[in-house]
């Protein structure tokens, strides 16, 4: 994420980072770089602008020539920036409403279906809701039928009438179809255009006229920068949006978006799109992406994935396991189900204070534990059970079904190895201890 942006910021910090002497020049020159690298990131102009005078302004205030650490202060000035510009708060979703009406904007191809799916998930799973889907686009019979492919995928059931050309009607007959039927979230869905035109402007602020939604999201490609700020100032003049929702942030995006969204039209980005699948979707905090924007990891969010994923049941069961030495491969192929529920690897590794700089040029593959599944799954239950069994020609016929060499079955083996030593050393003493904490 941001890669190019991190990088050229990283670089233009560089000099004050270190010890060297601090000039009143080099600190112009600095913000001077980092306006450069805003621009590049496709930053509107303005923002870059008063960006840099904000933080020329505060450094100046706050003598950072005569700080002990003004490298470090410049960073700080720099991230605060950053965060107010994002928005600085985290911006909440207003789910008040019996039912709550979300209106979903934004242009066609900008992800809105998609992420309708992942909101209905979100709130279904996070905040036990009971979310129902609204299909109205009258246009586009395949976005209805995309939409039922969605709400099947996650369990929530969709309302179209495929033969209705009204939206207003429909996304009223669906609110009443809400009440009726014990939903209290209603997710309308709207058509999108490949570009503004007056006809979609039109239909879509007569539908938030008449449904008065709690909440009117405006989706937008990350993608598409500069474009993306001008799409969202045209749908804020006509609906009054209430929050914005970047997506495909996952992808190669420069930044500028993020960037300048808020300080255009003046309303929060709520939550941000990293992926195709229905759980690619996460709140934004303003103060994460710009640690993230900086290099300096997002920690936080990387612990609250890994307790999203956190069972205390099975976490009570493999505990057990290990206590009586039957932790087995089945028990590692869990864990590595686990692990790759919580994000793509380029994603995780990216929230990793200085990883994501550092392995930046490394391809980080999302079938890194393609390997040791495919030689996990060609072993039978009791190699699985017993790893001790598992001799010569067993390692061979183990090789050849998944496609590996012995010598890769062979580390795997070994590390195993040495994982359930360290896991039952763990057991033990200050282990058990740190092992019951966190069950509490
Ligand atoms: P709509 O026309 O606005 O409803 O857009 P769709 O929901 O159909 O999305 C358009 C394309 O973008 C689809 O291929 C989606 O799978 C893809 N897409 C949506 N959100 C994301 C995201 O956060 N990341 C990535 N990589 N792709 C996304």
């Amino acid at each position: 994420m941001f890669d190019n942006l991190s990088d050229k910021l990283d670089k233009a910090l560089h000099v004050l980072k270190g010890h060297g002497s601090i000039t009143e020049v080099n600190v112009a020159e600095t913000l001077k770089e980092v306006r450069r690298a805003l621009l590049d990131a496709d930053v509107n102009f303005k923002t870059a602008k008063e960006f840099t005078n904000t933080v020329k302004e505060k450094a100046l205030g706050q003598d950072v020539l005569t700080t002990l650490q003004p490298g470090q202060l410049m960073v700080k000035l720099v991230k605060d920036e950053l965060t107010q510009l994002m928005g600085g708060e985290t911006a909440g979703i207003n789910l008040s409403g019996a039912p709550t009406v979300i209106l979903m904007s934004g242009l066609q191809g900008s992800g809105k279906t998609t992420f309708s799916g992942k909101l209905a998930n979100f709130l279904k799973t996070k905040k036990t809701k009971k979310p129902l889907l609204v299909a109205c686009d009258v246009y586009r019979p395949a976005a209805i039928n995309q939409l039922h492919v969605v709400g099947d995928q996650i369990g929530v059931e969709v309302y179209s009438e495929p033969e209705n050309k009204n939206p207003v009607q429909i996304a009223q007959n669906a609110i009443e179809h809400a009440k009726t039927n014990g939903f209290n979230v209603v997710i309308v869905d709207t058509a999108g255009r490949l570009a503004i035109d007056e006809a979609m402007m039109t239909e879509i602020a007569n539908v938030h006229q008449a449904i008065h939604p709690q909440e009117t999201l405006f989706v937008v490609d990350a993608m598409t920068g500069q474009d993306a700020v001008n799409t969202a100032k045209a749908f804020n003049e006509r609906l009054n949006f209430d929050g914005v929702v970047l997506t495909k942030l996952d992808g190669d995006t420069r930044g500028g978006a993020a960037i300048s969204i808020k300080s255009v039209v003046n309303k929060p980005i709520k939550f941000i799109g990293t992926g195709e699948k229905m759980d690619a979707i996460d709140v934004f905090h303003p103060e994460r992406m710009a640690d993230r924007i900086l290099g300096m990891g997002d920690v936080v969010s990387l612990v609250e994935r890994a307790q999203e994923q956190f069972d205390e049941e099975e976490a009570r069961k493999l505990q057990k396991k290990i206590a009586k030495n039957q932790f087995g491969f089945d028990d590692f192929l869990n864990q590595i189900q686990q692990v790759k529920k919580m994000g793509s690897m380029k994603d995780l590794v990216g929230m990793i204070p200085g990883a994501g700089k550092a392995l930046k040029d490394v391809d980080i593959d999302d079938d890194a534990f393609k390997g040791i599944e495919a030689i996990i799954h060609s072993m039978t239950p009791t190699e699985r059970s017993q790893p001790s069994v598992i001799n010569g020609s067993r390692k061979k016929r183990i090789a050849k079904g998944s496609g590996t060499s012995v010598q890769q079955v062979n580390q795997l083996l070994k590390q195993f190895d040495q994982m359930s030593k360290m896991m039952k050393m763990m057991q033990g003493g200050g282990g058990r201890k740190m092992m019951q904490a966190m069950n509490k």
